[in-house]
């Protein structure tokens, strides 16, 4: 049985406490990566999602491309938001358990592309490793995901102090001007799902390296998290946190 680690990209939006009712209701535990500027217009929201026993992660600020822009910017970004968080679990009287980042689109700050693409060279490699070296100083780390996936290895991925992701459920594809895939409809994400190409990202029905889910906490695309979370419970994953040793 494959072990899946949910993951809640952009949050927090209007449906976030949808979101935290229905994952307490089935016992699935998850990490909310948010946003910066979503905290402080619904603090509330991420303080509910902190009680009920959900992490925040840090997703930026607000979501720029980080290898647009100086790396102070980028520490910026990673900083305000860790305050923000700090903050909130205060707030909720809660303590931080740990501190997980994934950057906006997955972009490192070294100027490379998704995915297959992140070959990091030159002043890019520099960048990408300030930007490791900045998050890991403010004390974020990246828990043992066990991910098996050869390509994942070869991307550096099982290195990274960023949370990166083996499966994205690209539901906002069904919301884009130019959907890529095909990916129009809740139908053709689900059906997505059930594909096996594991050296192309969709290896949700192969083997038995643990699986990253990426799914997002868009409100034009709420309507879909249920079914999605039905489809992947179909599946027989085991949905967990992987270890982490708490924050001092
Ligand atoms: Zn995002």
């Amino acid at each position: 049985m494959k072990r899946a680690y949910l993951t809640i990209d952009d949050s927090p939006s209007a449906d976030m406490r949808t979101k935290v009712d229905l994952l307490r209701a089935k016992e699935i535990p998850a990490v909310f990566f948010c946003r910066g500027d979503l905290l402080e217009q619904r603090p509330d929201d991420a303080i509910y999602a902190i009680k009920n026993g959900f992490i925040i992660g840090n997703h930026s600020y607000d979501h720029p491309r980080f290898s647009e822009l100086s790396m102070e910017d980028c520490f910026e970004q990673v900083r305000r938001c860790d305050e923000i968080i700090d903050r909130l679990y205060q707030r909720a009287g809660v303590k931080r358990p740990v501190r997980w980042v994934r950057f906006p689109y997955g972009d490192k700050g070294g100027f490379a592309k998704m995915r297959l693409f992140q070959k990091f060279e030159g002043e890019g490699k520099r960048r990408k490793v300030e930007l490791q070296e900045y998050v890991w100083s403010l004390g974020y780390s990246c828990p043992d995901l066990g991910v098996t996936y050869e390509h994942w290895r070869k991307l550096g991925l099982d290195q990274d102090i960023d949370w990166y992701w083996t499966y994205d459920v690209m539901e906002y594809m069904t919301f884009s001007a130019e959907p890529l895939f095909g990916i129009t409809s809740l139908q053709k994400v689900l059906e997505r799902m059930d594909e096996d190409h594991p050296e192309e990202w969709r290896g949700l029905n192969s083997g038995d390296s643990p699986e990253v889910i990426l799914t997002h906490d868009h409100e034009q695309t709420a309507h879909m998290f249920g079914p999605i979370i039905e489809k992947l419970l179909s599946k027989g994953f085991t949905f967990t946190l992987p270890p982490f040793e708490e924050a001092k």
